[in-house]
């Protein structure tokens, strides 16, 4: 006869351990109960169901037709009320007695509810407009009350409490989150980075966050009306979230004789202590004095036990997991994994912050191993330091690597290298090997896989590794996502085949694009074919304003307070007296309220009422310098070898003649350009999109696909020219290629890396495709079409084009500095 197992529990762990115990061939008998009325479902996506980023129906694990399907008795709704070790029987609320002769206990976890005066009706449950979040039908409860009140208060700065705050804005108005502790997420990160986060969670989200605040007595009689805290304030409020941590549901077990502390004690096999057959997995096991409060752990629980109960490997050991948190709530990043802080007086720690960014980031190192990273505002680092952190993997040298995109090797893990049980997506606990199975079924494109297995569904932090994976499997026959090369979302046409369309019909303006090749008219279609058709046509295209940005239709750019800044052109950064004076002079006289340096080696004057704009460019009598637009920006440039020491080649002669050519150009996105008279550096040229080196012998090293701005990215070296009039061919030909490639908004430090370097240097400096004589032309084209935008001061496009529209309510003012 086939031996009865028993689950008690049916969530993640539970439903995990049977998935585990049926992939070994497990011949049991398999009875689960389940106090929750459903089938098993991915409990973590219960916070997107509150943002309303994921519909219920997509939550859901196991639904019951598979328990049918694979001979297992399910009992919903039905809760186990008390265990007999000797009669080795379970008696459950419906009245029922079944016998087992193996025992898993998976009850996971119930929400914490701190004895707070008010949050329960006697005898009655919670208080109306009071929930805890840790069920489906909590999440339905309080989306359902939610939707029909005002505001809410989550008592609760943690994941869970952040997430749910998040949750309900979705459906009301006013959120406040109320900690108990001095910082937000306290467990997981140190002060600086808690505090970081309340400053973005305020900012970003408009989350009211009040901290070291305990609360003392929810208020209102026959519902929720507000919450009193401890220093005397009361927060009035209609629904109140109750997110204060968690309790293993353990009781039962204890009550039943089984040896529990803050969870079911377990040895390495999961058994239960001093029992022969009963076992526990999840969130309700203590395992060598740790309990858990993630998914990842029990995925590796669920291998171990399902490995000793089918005796594939009756050793099988589980020996603790180390856990890594991220935050889901859109817009505000988070990830934190180890130590929080340094310990010993050797640990390395290195820190990064920039608060007007709301960014922070730390790495704690040990013995040369990764033990510790938060990551707030900038996880793009995140999957590396989760693997090198799990793996103990190898650090880089140059440590800021760690924190930042440097361009150098990126110190990934090979995926070749990776065992095919390597866990990849810990939300939805997918391993390489299932990916890979899922690429030989057929699957091929990444977006496609994500689908069909879940990996980087969750989080969304594996998403990297699961495309290295994808293309790995897939052995170079990795099918694009076709949306992924659409130049614009709203026509689903890549860019190549999307010009050769509109060169056929001869679609001069971005309406008849539309009218010809359909698609979706949203805004930053317009401006990208706005952007592709001036490039295409120069001034032969139909100039749509209704297509255009602000900044584009009235050629500065828009500031907070709905004034404008006007920089003018200052080649290569550099500038004479008259000019100099020129611009104090309009300063004075428009009574500018501020007149900055610009990164760009330019003078910015800020705070211009759009219908001034003609007069004070008329002032100037200065070309526009292109601060706005999609466009090519600036070339920044060192003194070079007329005045520096060091200097091996003349940077600044270079830089005018640089931006003499391409002023004006536009593209997918902006161009910033440098030149530097030595490989010291001065003017930044390995972070720009397009950098020029001077190197000894009289030769220029030509860098592309930089970037130092939110995203930092060393460039890669394209070539090296013996003379400045290859860097003006080259130069051209590459910045042509991008503008007839690069997708909309698609910076060079995507671009380059998405043809890779190799394929690039092939087309423009190998012309292995024949077609640099083609991009040479246009780009000759493109600059002989050249025309100072700001001479539409004679003649604006349209009646309104300055006619001043803002502000129809009043706006911010920006401070003037004095
Ligand atoms: C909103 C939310 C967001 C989360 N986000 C994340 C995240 O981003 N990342 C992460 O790693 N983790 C996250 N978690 C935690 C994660 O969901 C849990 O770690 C995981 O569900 C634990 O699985 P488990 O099987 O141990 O417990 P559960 O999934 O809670 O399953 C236990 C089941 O047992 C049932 N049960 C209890 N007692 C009995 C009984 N006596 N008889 C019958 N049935 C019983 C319960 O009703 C429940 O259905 C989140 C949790 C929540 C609530
Ligand atoms: S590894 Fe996959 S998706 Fe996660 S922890 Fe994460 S997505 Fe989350
Ligand atoms: S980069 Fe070299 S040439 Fe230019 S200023 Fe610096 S040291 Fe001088």
């Amino acid at each position: 006869m086939r031996q009865r197992l028993v689950v008690i529990g049916n969530g993640m762990a539970g439903a995990r351990t049977v998935e585990e115990i049926l992939a070994r061939g497990g011949d049991f008998a398999i009875t689960m109960f389940g106090d929750e009325p459903y089938g098993n479902y991915n409990r973590i996506m219960l916070s997107n169901v509150l943002a309303g980023v994921e519909d219920e129906s997509g939550i859901f694990l196991n639904d019951l037709s598979w328990y049918a399907d694979n001979g297992i008795t399910l009992h919903t709704g039905t809760r186990i009320e008390r265990i007999d070790r000797f009669a080795r029987m379970v008696y459950a609320t419906d009245g029922t007695a079944t016998p087992y002769d193996k025992l898993i206990i998976a009850t996971g976890s119930r929400a914490f509810v701190p004895p707070i005066p008010g949050l329960h009706r006697p005898g009655r449950g919670y208080h109306q407009g009071v929930f805890a979040f840790r069920t489906l039908d909590d999440t339905r409860a309080m989306i359902r009350y939610a939707k029909e009140h005002e505001r809410a208060v989550v008592i609760g700065g943690g994941l869970l409490g952040l997430e749910a705050a998040r949750g309900l804005q979705n459906h009301l108005p006013h959120v406040t989150l109320i900690h108990a502790a001095g910082h937000l997420m306290n467990a997981q990160l140190n002060e600086v980075a808690g505090e970081t986060l309340r400053a973005t969670i305020e900012r970003k989200l408009g989350i009211e966050v009040v901290v070291s605040a305990q609360t003392t007595e929810i208020l209102g009689k026959h519902a929720v009306t507000g919450v009193r805290l401890a220093d005397g304030r009361v927060i009035g409020c209609d629904v109140v979230v109750v997110a204060a941590g968690i309790r293993a549901n353990a009781e039962m077990a204890a009550a039943s004789g089984l040896v529990v502390e803050r969870g079911i004690v377990v040895d390495d096999q999961m058994r239960a202590q001093d029992e022969d057959d009963i076992y526990a997995v999840g969130e309700c096991a203590q395992h060598r004095g740790e309990t858990y409060g993630l998914v990842a752990p029990l995925w590796d629980q669920a291998k171990v036990l399902a490995d000793h109960l089918t005796g594939v490997n009756p050793f099988a050991e589980y020996h603790g997991s180390q856990v890594a948190t991220k935050l889901k709530v859109a817009g505000v990043d988070v990830a934190s994994m180890g130590l929080k802080e340094p310990e010993r007086d050797d640990d390395e720690s290195l820190t990064f912050t920039e608060p007007g960014k709301g960014v922070y980031k730390n790495v704690i190192i040990r013995d040369g191993r990764l033990v510790g990273a938060t990551m707030v505002g900038d996880v793009k680092k995140v999957a590396f330091l989760m693997q090198a952190f799990d793996r103990g993997l190898a650090l880089p040298e140059e440590r800021a690597e760690l924190m930042f995109d440097l361009g150098g090797p990126a110190g990934e893990v090979k995926v070749e290298d990776m065992p095919d049980d390597e866990q990849v997506c810990n939300c939805n606990g997918v391993s390489k090997g299932a990916i890979c199975s899922t690429v030989q079924s057929g699957c091929k494109t990444v977006s496609g896989v994500m689908d069909k297995t879940r990996a980087g569904k969750g989080c969304g932090t594996c998403k990297p590794i699961v495309q290295r994976i994808v293309e790995w499997a897939a052995g170079g026959e990795v099918e694009e996502d076709p949306a992924a090369s659409y130049y614009v979302p709203g026509i689903p046409m890549p860019k190549p085949e999307l010009m050769n369309a509109i060169r056929l019909h001869d679609l001069r303006s971005v309406s008849s694009v539309f009218a010809t090749l359909g698609g979706e008219e949203d805004a930053k279609s317009k401006m990208g074919l706005a952007s592709l058709l001036k490039m295409m046509w120069g001034g032969d295209y139909v100039d749509e304003r209704d297509a255009r940005f602000i900044n584009d239709r009235v050629h500065a750019n828009i500031q907070r307070d709905g004034t404008f800044s006007v920089v003018p052109q200052m080649k290569g950064g550099v500038t004479t007296p008259a000019q100099l004076r020129r611009i104090a002079e309009v300063a004075e006289k428009h009574e500018v309220p501020m007149v900055k340096l610009t990164g760009g080696q330019r003078i910015d004057l800020l705070g211009i009422p759009k219908e001034k704009l003609p007069e004070v460019w008329a002032d100037l009598d200065m070309p526009s310098g292109y601060a706005y637009g999609k466009s090519f920006r600036t070339v920044k440039t060192c003194v070079g070898s007329d005045f520096c020491r060091f200097g091996v080649g003349d940077s600044t002669a270079l830089g005018i003649a640089l931006e003499e050519r391409y002023q004006g150009i536009e593209g997918p996105g902006k161009m910033k350009l440098a030149v530097t008279g030595c490989p010291r550096n001065c003017a930044e040229a390995y972070v720009k999109d397009l950098g020029v080196v001077a190197i000894d012998g009289g030769k220029w090293e030509i860098y592309v696909g930089g970037a130092a701005g939110a995203h930092i990215r060393k460039g890669d070296l394209l070539t090296t020219v013996d003379s400045a009039d290859e860097v003006m061919v080259l130069t051209g030909r590459f910045l042509q290629y991008y503008r007839e490639n690069a997708n909309w908004l698609e910076r060079t430090y995507a671009f380059v890396p998405r043809i890779g370097i190799d394929r690039v240097r092939e087309i423009v400096v190998d012309d292995k495709d024949g077609i640099a004589a083609g991009l040479d032309a246009a780009m000759e084209a493109s600059v002989a079409a050249y025309r100072d935008p700001w001479k539409d001061r004679d003649q604006p496009a349209t009646p309104g084009q300055f006619r001043t529209s803002l502000p129809l309510t009043v706006l911010p003012q920006v401070p003037v500095r004095a």
